[in-house]
């Protein structure tokens, strides 16, 4: 078996696995993920994929957030992005529009996505949670655990060249780590063979200004990776 076929086992062996925490028991009628793997999907084959997954969350209660929450908020972007940012969990703004990072935060982090001269609809955005946590509290482990699938089933669909994670939450979730951010910050990582960098979360930069020249600094390992240097 070539190494190349067996990381494609591999990799869609993951992903089926991903589907099926998410609650999906089989795959979208007509997917050819199964025998291509997620590389080379087409945008249509994607969106055949993520479909189902969405619905799915849209109407998940496995964790003890979807009590309190008013909208699940599965993402925002395309799946065709070369970047993914991934955050901790919808605040009240995203939480009362269905949309992740849409306020202060949101658009500190719109801010950062254009100084990168990119737009952000051309790049992926979701969380490690779908649902808010009350009171804007970091999510539990369970509620963790209970959702990764969903985050597991976007990265792997959309395979793109680079994750960024937004803070600690988001890059101990991804990682399994417990490594403080001054251990994580400033390198390129890997999430299942995808590069990952770590940086702050926008609204850590609200109460930390002087921490955006960190940011920026992480932003221009994330454009080396997109440029391929
Ligand atoms: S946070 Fe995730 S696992 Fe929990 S109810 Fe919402 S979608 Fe389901």
């Amino acid at each position: 078996m070539s190494q190349e076929f067996s990381d494609l086992v591999k990799e869609t062996k993951t992903l089926l696995k991903s589907l099926q925490a998410s609650g999906i028991k089989e795959l979208p009628a007509g997917s050819s993920i199964a025998e291509s793997g997620t590389s080379s999907l087409s945008l249509a084959e994607k969106e055949k994929i993520i479909a189902p997954i969405r619905a799915e969350a849209l109407k998940c209660v496995k964790c003890k957030l979807c009590k309190t929450r008013k909208s699940v908020v599965f993402s925002d972007g395309s799946l065709e992005a070369d970047l993914v940012f991934v955050g901790e969990g919808p605040g009240r703004d995203e939480d009362k529009q269905g949309v992740p990072f849409v306020g202060r935060a949101g658009e500190l982090l719109t801010k950062i996505i254009e100084a990168m001269k990119l737009k952000r609809e051309e790049v992926y955005i979701c969380n490690v949670v779908k649902c808010r946590p009350p009171e804007n509290r970091p999510p539990e482990p369970d509620e963790i655990a209970a959702c990764s699938g969903y985050l597991q089933a976007q990265l792997l669909t959309i395979r793109p060249k680079v994750i960024c994670a937004l803070g600690r939450t988001a890059a101990s979730a991804l990682l399994e780590t417990e490594a403080p951010m001054s251990a994580l910050r400033g390198k390129t990582l890997e999430w299942k063979g995808i590069p990952l960098i770590v940086t702050y979360h926008p609204a850590y930069l609200l109460r930390n200004p002087a921490a955006k020249k960190d940011v920026w600094a992480d932003m221009q390992i994330v454009l080396r990776i997109l440029a391929g240097k």
